[in-house]
């Protein structure tokens, strides 16, 4: 028995990268795991078919966030292949480059805050009456919301810091029914979203590492893991809290 045995997760953007590192550890952990992804069914049957391989329950859904109605039909495929109902809402997909500031047009702008900032937010609100009562909610963010680290990533950081405050004030909105709202955020992990400009130069993975108080690029199980901590009862009192998983990129 794992510590999230019964319970049902959904993790957006679960197919690739920390999304899928955190469907992993919840599956170990117990919970079967909604494993969603935006428009590559390869990388989610891939994850979902590890899961199970590993000994775990989980199953794909499919669906483009930061479009019209995206929340709605989300759930709607959540419905048909659970009972309705979840444990453990994580809000991990988004996009993670901006053009800088003297660059970015409004339509990148308004698709940025679409996928980070109103999806998460629109997902909680249909997905709050689903939620049984002790359930998570738990936001991936970004050290840089909080640090003007980049610079060029300057409306990135604006869409997440929107997220980091939706933390706090939805924890007040369910806390009376037990749920806690927090937010995880990562500094530079070794995922597709950083393949450009992080994987093969030697040169961007050094300064990366050595941004950390750690010396060292994160990992997708770095996340996860303060993710499964968040997930468990161990966390019931740690409610509408920002959680620096940076490696003290920030300190
Ligand atoms: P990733 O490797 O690029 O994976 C992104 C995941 O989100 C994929 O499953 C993707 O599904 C899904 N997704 C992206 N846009 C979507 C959309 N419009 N609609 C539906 N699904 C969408 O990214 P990652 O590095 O794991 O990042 C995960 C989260 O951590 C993001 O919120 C990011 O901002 C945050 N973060 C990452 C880092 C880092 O260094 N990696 C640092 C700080 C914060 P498809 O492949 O099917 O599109």
């Amino acid at each position: 028995m794992g510590t999230l045995t019964g319970r049902t997760a959904l993790v957006t953007g679960g197919s690739r990268g920390i999304g899928r590192g955190i469907a992993e550890r919840l599956a170990a952990d117990g919970a079967r795991v909604a494993v969603h992804y935006g428009s590559n069914e390869a990388a989610a049957k891939e994850t979902v078919a590890a899961i199970g391989a590993a000994g775990g329950s989980a199953f794909a859904i499919g669906q483009e966030l930061g479009v019209p109605g995206d929340a709605a039909a989300l759930w709607e495929a959540f419905d048909r292949q659970t009972d309705g109902r979840l444990d453990i809402l994580v809000n991990n997909a988004g996009i993670g480059a901006s053009s800088a500031f003297g660059a970015i047009e409004e339509a990148e702008y308004d698709r940025l805050f679409a996928v980070n900032t109103k999806a998460p937010f629109f997902l909680a609100q249909l997905g709050a009456e689903r939620l049984r009562d002790g359930g998570r909610v738990i936001n991936i963010s970004t050290g840089l919301s909080r640090a003007a680290l980049m610079p060029d990533v300057i409306a990135y950081a604006m869409s997440k810091a929107a997220l980091d405050i939706f933390t706090k004030y939805l924890s007040k909105v369910v806390g009376s029914r037990g749920i806690t709202v927090n937010t995880v955020a990562p500094g530079i992990v070794d995922t597709d979203i950083n393949a450009g400009w992080l994987r093969g130069n030697d040169e961007a993975w050094a300064q990366s590492a050595a941004l950390s108080a750690l010396g060292k690029v994160g990992t997708v199980s770095d996340i996860a893991d303060v993710v499964a901590f968040l997930a468990s009862d161990d966390a019931r009192w740690v409610t509408g809290h920002w959680i620096d998983a940076t490696g003290g990129s920030l300190a």
